[in-house]
């Protein structure tokens, strides 16, 4: 059966580019970048190469860049390296509600050792309030860390207002922009960001590579001990070839970062508004304006989420019934139910996430099965 791919928020394809410009690096290039011969330096170079084209992606300068094992240690890293190097200073960290469990359950751990932790409400559609904000922040605020754009609704955050604030009284301002790098134009200089996540596999390139961005001169403690790599912040042998494909990707997606983005855009749109005609009471969790291109997340009452999932597999059909993550246990989404949505109509969401391979056609395949499906399990409901 062919499969039809609609959950890029899950996880994307490795672009064929980006595997190319990898397997030298498994086993020709295969020095260690520490070493002083040749094909140890040809490693060091390859990563300083890819340093630069990550760092361009996001306008920082390469050496704000670390490589990383995924987007989960990203946050990890920098939010445990912040608290940890101005506990003197402080102890309060403010974040949203609605944070990837890689933030959220970053900041938990924080409070058992002791931080205390502002996690901010959002609206109906997913938008933390910023006067709120402000009034979270204390003469101990260290780190306020706000996600760029959700991964289950799509809401992008008004970032600027966010950086300017934290500016404003001196806070650190971390963002985890997991879903956001390669789908919209990010300026870490020009939106004032200090720190950001983000991740290889959400952006064509493999899983289990990330990077952080930390702006020169803000200090953080270090996350592995052990050899000097990275700046003596992250210890380890370099993933040489993931680093090489993720600086791939990278240099990718900025040279096609507007197509890209107006092709998810056009099969959003699209599928938003034929489910809006054609399925009878579909209501569309977060922003109409706001919302990453390729980000779509409805709720179908009297629809058992994942009785939709296992229908829509039958049919070739990947899509996700919130994030991975919480997919499997029973609770129902964080997200849908901090934007508000009662547990019946969490537990009938669906999440459509779109990539570069998607065609109208896939679109329309998915739509018809969709109606198809959604009738039948509200007669058996
Ligand atoms: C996927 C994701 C992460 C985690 O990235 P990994 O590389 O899978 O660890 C963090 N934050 C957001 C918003 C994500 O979507």
């Amino acid at each position: 059966m062919v499969i039809r791919y609609f959950d890029n928020a899950a996880t994307t394809k490795v672009k064929k580019e980006v595997l190319e410009e990898m397997l030298p690096y498994f086993n020709e290039k295969y020095g260690n970048p520490s070493s002083l011969y040749s094909i140890g330096r040809a490693s060091k170079k390859a990563i300083e190469e890819a340093r630069k084209k990550v760092a361009s992606l996001i306008n920082a300068n390469p050496n704000e860049i670390y490589f990383t094992g995924c987007g989960s240690e990203s946050d990890n890293m920098i939010i445990k390296g912040i608290a940890h190097k101005e506990r003197k200073k402080g102890k309060h960290i403010i974040t949203s509600q609605i944070e990837h469990p890689a933030v959220l359950h970053t900041c938990q751990a924080l409070e058992k050792e002791g931080f205390e932790v502002t996690y901010l409400k959002v609206s109906k559609e997913g938008f933390i309030n910023l006067e709120e904000l402000r009034n979270s922040i204390r003469n101990d605020t260290i780190l306020i860390s706000i996600m760029f754009a959700n991964n289950e609704i799509g809401t992008i955050q008004p970032i600027e207002m966010i950086s300017k604030i934290a500016r404003m009284h001196n806070i650190v301002f971390h963002t985890d922009a997991v879903q956001a790098c390669g789908n919209i134009p990010i300026d870490v200089k020009r939106m004032g960001i200090d720190c950001l996540s983000l991740s290889g596999h959400k952006l064509y390139a493999p899983k289990g590579i990330g990077a952080l961005y930390v702006r020169n001169g803000i200090e953080f403690e270090k996350f592995m001990d052990g050899g000097h790599q990275e700046k003596n912040k992250r210890a380890g042998t370099e993933n040489v070839a993931s680093i090489v494909g993720l600086g791939k990707a990278c240099e990718l997606a900025q040279m096609n970062l507007k197509n890209h983005q107006m092709h998810l855009e056009e099969l959003r749109d699209y599928f938003i508004k034929e489910v809006e005609e054609k399925i009878d009471g579909a209501i569309l969790n977060g922003s109409i304006k706001n919302r990453l291109p390729g980000n779509s997340n409805f709720s179908f009452p009297m629809v058992d989420g994942e009785a939709l999932l296992l229908n829509l597999d039958a049919k070739g059909i990947c899509a996700s019934a919130g994030s991975a993550c919480t997919s499997g246990s029973s609770k129902p989404s964080h997200v849908l139910t901090s934007i508000g949505l009662p547990d019946d109509l969490a537990h009938s969401s669906l999440r459509v996430s779109f990539g570069e391979d998607n065609t109208k056609e896939d679109v329309d395949y998915l739509i018809e099965n969709l109606c198809e499906i959604v009738q039948r399990l509200r007669k058996q409901y």
